[in-house]
């Protein structure tokens, strides 16, 4: 089970702790909730989260009449589970039916982006589909080159021009390859350097209006990459993107190495973007598409 070995160092941590404070406690009362507060704060759950999740807890505990600590822990993960599953279907990518499917992939330099996007391009690859990377990064040496190491991995092609050229045309020319080899999805890379915050988001603007302007409903998907082992940076990055671009989803990275897993929840409570697949190594069959019920399975298994 995939999932729940990359919760270890999550579970490992999350779950310890918990039971301590059971086993400490034994009764639910206002000290067992402000030592939960603590470990759900340090699992990066979010303070906001944490308040509201411990004044739901508070009210279950109360009106089910529950003061055995053991009692209590059915009820935490259930509300985490609520938490998380706002729908059920929203963590489904959108694809098209029939024709090009256009994904753009955007997040800071170092999170993990052209990793993921090898590891989806696999991913669609084994479901039989026609794949093309378009390397969008022109500006961050060596990113050009490192996204062909990964279209050679999996077998799919990489449409390119020169380090330091426009995005904007790379993007141009791969959907115009795309469209005459009749691929199902292309997957774009995108510069991620958030040192110049504006030009950066410039470009974004620019590379996705060409990508409308070819095919009016494209982009189909923004996936925005975040590091999990990052924390409250990650929640920084997150609304700094979605301010600039619309963000359809989100794909957590390195969730294997970090015991703050608790970040998912944040993310999506506090900003109200769905999870759509999270890393779990660096291997190319290391995503996973996001299940809130096998995270909180994984949580507490
Ligand atoms: P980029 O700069 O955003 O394109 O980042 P890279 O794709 O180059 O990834 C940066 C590092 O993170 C590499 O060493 C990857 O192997 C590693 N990495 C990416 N995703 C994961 C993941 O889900 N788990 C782990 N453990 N490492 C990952």
């Amino acid at each position: 089970d995939k999932f729940k070995d990359g919760l270890t160092k999550t579970r490992d941590s999350f779950v310890g702790k918990m039971n301590d404070l059971v086993k400490n406690y034994r009764k639910v009362d206002e000290e067992f909730f402000e030592e939960l507060e603590d470990i759900l704060i340090s699992a990066d759950v979010g303070v906001h989260t944490v308040m509201e999740l411990i004044d739901d807890l508070k009210d279950e505990a109360r009106t089910r009449n529950i003061s055995d600590a053991v009692d209590i822990q059915p009820v935490i993960s259930e509300k985490l589970a609520e938490l998380l599953q706002k729908s059920e279907d929203e963590t489904a990518l959108k694809m098209k039916d029939a024709g090009l499917t256009v994904i753009l992939m955007v997040g800071v330099n170092g999170v993990g982006k052209t990793t993921t996007i090898g590891k989806l391009a696999h991913k669609f690859k084994q479901e039989g589909k026609n794949v093309l990377l378009a390397a969008g990064d022109t500006f961050r040496a060596g990113a050009i080159e490192q996204l062909e190491v990964w279209g050679e991995r999996v077998g799919v092609d990489v449409i390119k021009q020169q380090a330091g050229s426009d995005p904007a045309a790379v993007m141009f020319d791969a959907i115009q390859a795309a469209q005459s080899r009749k691929a199902d999805v292309l997957l774009c890379d995108t510069a991620g350097r958030l040192q110049n915050k504006v030009n950066l988001m410039k470009e974004l603007e620019k590379v996705k209006r060409v990508i409308t302007r070819e095919i009016p409903d494209a982009p189909h998907e923004v996936l925005l990459v975040l590091d999990a082992t990052t924390g409250q940076n990650a929640m920084s990055q997150a609304k700094t993107f979605g301010e600039a671009t619309d963000v359809s989803g989100i794909v957590l990275t390195k969730l294997d190495g970090t015991a703050k897993g608790g970040i998912v929840l944040a993310i999506r409570h506090e900003l109200d973007i769905p999870v759509k697949f999270v890393g779990l190594g660096e291997g190319m069959d290391d995503l996973q598409e996001f299940r809130a019920d096998q995270y909180v399975h994984g949580l507490f298994a």
